[in-house]
């Protein structure tokens, strides 16, 4: 039976004096955010402030830099993150284009792909979305039907694509396509794209969430054309290429903070009069948090190294999203409040977006049952 593989990894004290600066930016810069922006921390979308992160070096911070990276370490990235979230940063502009477009592309791209998108969104200045969910294909991914067929000069697209984060907004997609066969080796028959979303044919129907906003939506492909050099590696790599992204979208400190701002208005709300039984939960929150920390920083240096621990991700995922979705109700319990957008205060604000947020964050990036099923497969048990 295999075992989880959780390393203990500290953080170097050098990374203490990067923490200082960002702290220093974003309280200058974010000094204007509501509370209610700040709990959308990586929900926020604002291209000027992804620019102004990108000129202090602190996107595309691991990757070479002749595609306009910084050469720094994953722990000196994880700090940027981890400010970002507790900050509040509108950091989604660049968040899927730097955790996963740019690595994939360093990984899987051509030259050509790698000199065309990298230097852009190291410079904030390009957005990607990630287009693999389909209306019957999701927690199935491989059972995608959209069909890539070869032309005479290169691809046509068909197809829908769903709940595509930013679509909207995006500069490029990278989608994941039927090129060949859906009956013997359907992973075998799928491959990606880096596809821009100004090609003709292709359609954005936006799609309005629980609490009313539209980050997500619907990409329609009506016979579109795509180059050879779009596609990213080889045909029918694609599934391999989904499947080592996945641990970068599943491990990050987005996993378990995601609600950070319901704890800091709670504990900023009873700090004055703290009860023994507030004090206690808070306590034991505090103590999950760290652990969670340790667990994906862990899974951080295992990333860095050029590991691909994907059932650790999986892990992470699972508990940290849970740990982030109970905090709204634990608030609700300890402090008698009335969750509204328009309240008095902090947590009433913060509580109105989460407790309709928090329902999603077991569901992007792969559902609990899921992760569930790849844990047990990866510890022999199914
Ligand atoms: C906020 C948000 C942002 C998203 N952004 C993107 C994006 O940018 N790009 C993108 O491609 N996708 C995106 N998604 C889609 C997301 O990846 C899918 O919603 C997710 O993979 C689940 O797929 P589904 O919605 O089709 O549900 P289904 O697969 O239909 O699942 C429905 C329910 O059945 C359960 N289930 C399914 N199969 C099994 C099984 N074998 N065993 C046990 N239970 C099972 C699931 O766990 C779930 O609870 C986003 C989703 C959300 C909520």
């Amino acid at each position: 039976m295999s075992t989880f593989q959780f390393d203990i990894c500290e953080l170097p004290a050098a990374v203490e004096t990067l923490r200082l600066e960002l702290r220093r930016f974003f309280s200058t810069e974010l000094a204007a955010l509501t509370p209610l922006e700040r709990a959308a921390t990586w929900d926020g979308f604002d291209r000027d402030f992804s620019q102004k992160m990108a000129e202090q070096g602190w996107i595309g911070m691991t990757w070479p830099k002749r595609y306009g990276g910084h050469e720094r370490s994953a722990l000196e990235r994880y700090v940027v993150l981890e400010e970002a979230l507790v900050a509040g940063a509108p950091v989604s502009a660049h968040w899927i284009a730097d955790r996963q477009s740019g690595p994939l592309l360093l990984r899987f791209g051509s030259e050509a792909q790698r000199e065309l998108a990298l230097p852009g969104i190291a410079k904030g200045e390009l957005v990607f979305c990630i287009g693999m969910s389909e209306p019957d294909s999701g927690s199935d991914l491989a059972s995608l039907r959209s069909p890539a067929k070869r032309s005479a000069n290169g691809w046509i697209l068909n197809g829908t694509k769903v709940w595509t984060t930013n679509a909207h907004k995006a500069d490029y997609m990278i989608g994941l396509f039927r090129t060949g066969s859906n009956d013997d080796n359907r992973r075998g028959g799928l491959s990606q794209f880096m596809i821009d979303m100004k090609t003709s044919g292709i359609t954005v129907n936006p799609i309005v969430d629980l609490v009313g906003r539209k980050h997500f939506n619907e990409v329609v492909f009506n016979d579109v054309e795509l180059s050879n050099d779009c596609l990213i590696g080889s045909e029918g790599e694609g599934w391999d290429q989904v499947t080592a992204e996945l641990a970068y979208e599943r491990s990050g400190p987005e996993r378990y903070l995601s609600s950070i701002h319901t704890l800091l208005a709670l504990i900023d709300c009873l700090k004055e009069d703290p009860r023994e039984r507030a004090a206690v939960i808070i306590g034991e929150l505090m103590a999950n948090m760290m652990t969670l920390r340790t667990m994906s920083l862990s899974l951080a240096a295992m990333l860095d190294a050029g590991e691909n621990p994907a059932l650790e991700a999986a892990v992470v995922k699972d508990l940290g999203t849970g740990f982030e979705q109970s905090l709204p109700d634990i608030a609700q319990l300890l402090i008698e409040l009335e969750p509204d957008p328009g309240g008095a205060t902090d947590i009433q604000q913060v509580q109105a977006f989460l407790i309709q947020a928090a329902p999603s964050f077991s569901l992007r990036g792969g559902t609990r049952e899921i992760l569930r099923g790849i844990i047990a497969r990866g510890l022999g048990l199914r």
